[in-house]
């Protein structure tokens, strides 16, 4: 491969990585003045570039679509995308413009491997389904979940715990449940420490490694397990960062239970338990002192889960959206059909975890409400 040759790769490389990383919406504000309009995913400002030399009291020309990452000035009919923006707002050229974003974000802009391992971390895309790989047992996938909670968990967890602080899941919370944050700076490291205490095959079989080697939990970093007998047998995680999609990655295999279904087992019966939506709802009612579980997505509920229920007062408190409502109802018949205690359900104006940031008294309104309920049911 010729200089050329390798530079114009090396350049590729960067843009597509830019483009997983950046935040379209953050990149382009800071050029534009305060006037701007916002409507869905569009942006319409005036026009900053210098070259245009614009009076500044035109018509907003400049029209962005945060979406995709372009621009596009209606008085020069000149547009492209983010990088073409950085090389008219400072005068560069295209590969520099390449290495001052992709510096700006972070990227290592020389060598090969080490800046791009967003891409070499990305999960199988064409992981083969459940049944035609041969499966880790419950033994083994729970042994390579917990080394890993274990090896992230040696790592800083401050960034998480500030994360979760901000939605209001204080440190105490946050460890009962054994959430973990995955520090990025620490990937090359835990990686290391799974590939010395398992054998690749064991580790890309329970989907934490792909196939190109590489551990797949890399742009996710807030790790939530799921427990059973006190032991880690799967975990979620989400990102914290804006913009990433999808918001989640898990390891291979179903998702097993409840999430905090394992509190159940020492509580005593008839105590109310609150079923909500997502983790971050389920640790908020945590926080909080009440006893709930939450289910993946609000369809996520499966029937062979309800015996675990079945000694509790269970209510549901799932978003008050239409997918939510849907669910509800869906759950309400799965509860009567199984015979045993019915389900409850309470709206509250909005998910658990804002309605608890809002309203100082929270806590007491969803008592009542959930009382209210209870009774209604019978
Ligand atoms: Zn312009």
């Amino acid at each position: 491969m010729d200089q050329s040759d390798e530079n114009r790769k090396r350049l590729q490389r960067l843009c597509d990585e830019i483009k997983t990383r950046i935040d379209y919406r953050s990149f382009f504000l800071r050029y534009l003045s305060a006037d701007v309009r916002l409507s869905g995913a569009r942006l319409q400002s005036l026009c900053p570039i210098p070259s245009h030399e614009h009076s500044g009291k035109g018509n907003a020309s400049l029209s962005i679509d945060l979406q995709r990452g372009l621009f596009h000035c209606f008085s020069r009919d000149e547009g492209g995308d983010a990088i073409r923006f950085h090389e008219l707002m400072h005068g560069v050229s295209f590969s520099r413009a390449v290495d001052e974003m992709a510096r700006g974000l972070g990227i290592n802009t020389r060598g090969g491997g080490e800046g791009s391992l967003a891409l070499y971390s990305a999960p199988d895309t064409d992981a083969p389904d459940a049944e035609t790989i041969a499966s880790l047992t419950v033994e083994q996938q729970s042994a390579v979940c917990e080394a890993f909670l274990n090896a992230c968990r040696d790592e800083d967890q401050l960034e998480g715990l500030n994360y979760l602080a901000r939605r209001g899941i204080d440190a105490t919370t946050v460890k009962r449940a054994g959430v973990v944050y995955f520090p990025r700076r620490a990937y090359r490291r835990v990686m290391r420490r799974m590939l010395d205490s398992f054998a690749l095959d064991e580790l890309q079989q329970s989907g934490l490694f792909n196939a190109r080697e590489h551990l797949t939990f890399y742009r996710h970093r807030l790790l939530f397990p799921f427990y059973v007998e006190k032991r880690p047998v799967y975990l979620q995680a989400r990102t914290t960062a804006a913009g990433v999609e999808p918001r989640w990655h898990n390891m291979r295999g179903n998702v097993p239970s409840l999430y905090n279904a394992d509190i159940l087992e020492t509580m005593p019966s008839s105590t109310i338990v609150y079923l909500v939506e997502g983790f971050t709802d389920t640790l908020t009612l945590a926080a909080h002192g009440f006893a709930a579980v939450g289910l993946v997505g609000a369809g996520g509920l499966k029937a062979e889960w309800l015996a675990t229920l079945g000694r509790f007062r269970v209510v549901a408190a799932l978003d008050p959206d239409a997918a939510g409502r849907r669910a509800a109802a869906r759950y309400e018949e799965m509860f009567a059909t199984r015979g045993g205690p019915p389900l409850a359900c309470v709206e509250l104006s909005s998910d658990v975890n804002d309605f608890f940031r809002h309203r100082p008294t929270a806590g007491l309104e969803l008592a009542l409400l959930a009382e209210a309920a209870l009774e209604v049911r019978g």
